[in-house]
């Protein structure tokens, strides 16, 4: 089985994509996540990003995410979510739940990225996207498989950053930045499938829900 500790890899210069639209939609809390759970980049976020974190969220719904987020004391947040199979935007849209412009907290502020693959650089948020997977991540009874749509989706979003910002390079597992702490989209997300959907621009729009 897939270690999600190993889930990377880099998207070849000179074959970036021309524009690649994106169907997504502002969460209603969107606003109140960009004012409240994101900051100052530090920088124009295309000269900024070169980074995009898979996450999944441990749990059953997109709400839950939200609620997790907007609880007092949190500060973490995340620029979209992947909505689950038994959620009504599954199948259509992706939600944008933070500004692109703006830096998520969706890695641990205190990672030495010189210690990874990304090399020498800013604070991992300020230089990344971070895309939210829901699915509960039951590895023992494994009862909330992965969608095809949602897998594909990530790569879209993936494909949508890669047109848009030129210096985008890593794409890499939460699990692979902060193996001590966390492990996901763990080691049920078919890493492998989502690879190649983003580096054969295969990752095909309006794919039929739950499939
Ligand atoms: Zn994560």
């Amino acid at each position: 089985m897939a270690n999600p500790e190993t889930f990377y890899f880099t998207l070849p210069s000179g074959k970036r994509p021309d524009l690649f639209p994106l169907n997504e939609q502002k969460h209603p809390a969107y606003d109140w996540l960009t004012s409240n759970r994101a900051r100052e980049r530090g920088g124009a976020a295309s000269d900024a990003i070169d980074t995009i974190v898979i996450h999944a969220t441990a749990g059953y719904a997109t709400q839950d995410a939200i609620d997790t987020w907007r609880r007092d004391g949190n500060v973490a947040s995340a620029h979209w979510i992947i909505p689950d199979e038994d959620e009504p935007k599954h199948g259509n849209v992706v939600w944008a739940t933070v500004a692109e412009a703006k830096a998520a907290r969706h890695v641990r502020d205190t990672i030495n990225v010189s210690e990874t693959v990304l090399g020498e650089g800013s604070n991992v948020n300020n230089r990344s996207l971070g895309i939210e997977i829901v699915n509960t991540q039951d590895v023992e009874e494994y009862r909330d498989p992965f969608s095809v749509w949602q897998t594909t989706m990530t790569a879209r979003v993936v494909l949508y950053a890669w047109a848009k910002y030129p210096k985008l390079k890593h794409v890499i597992s939460h699990a692979k930045l902060d193996s001590t702490r966390r492990a996901d989209p763990g080691k049920k997300f078919p890493w492998m499938e989502f690879r190649e959907a983003v580096l054969n621009y295969s990752a095909l729009p309006n794919k039929p829900a739950g499939g």
